[in-house]
């Protein structure tokens, strides 16, 4: 564990069985920037968990651009 990280900041979200990073996150989701720690629900009703570092395993990728979430 780099001990300047947090375990709770937000990498990623989690919906539609995959992990996305916040830059995929917001542009299919724009409220997460007015909302980033409040519930909120994808298009079929499934709510959009916050992914923090805590929960961070060390080949998770970004299902949308591919991009690593540990960085
Ligand atoms: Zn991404």
């Amino acid at each position: 564990m780099l001990p300047l990280r947090k375990t709770y900041e937000i990498i990623a979200y989690a919906y539609e069985a995959g992990l996305h990073c916040p830059d995929c996150s917001v542009k299919r989701f724009p409220r997460l920037l007015e909302s980033a720690h409040t519930w909120i629900e994808d298009h079929e009703g499934n709510a959009i968990t916050p992914y923090t570092l805590g929960d961070a395993q060390e080949d998770d990728y970004c299902d949308d651009c591919r991009k690593p979430l540990d960085c």
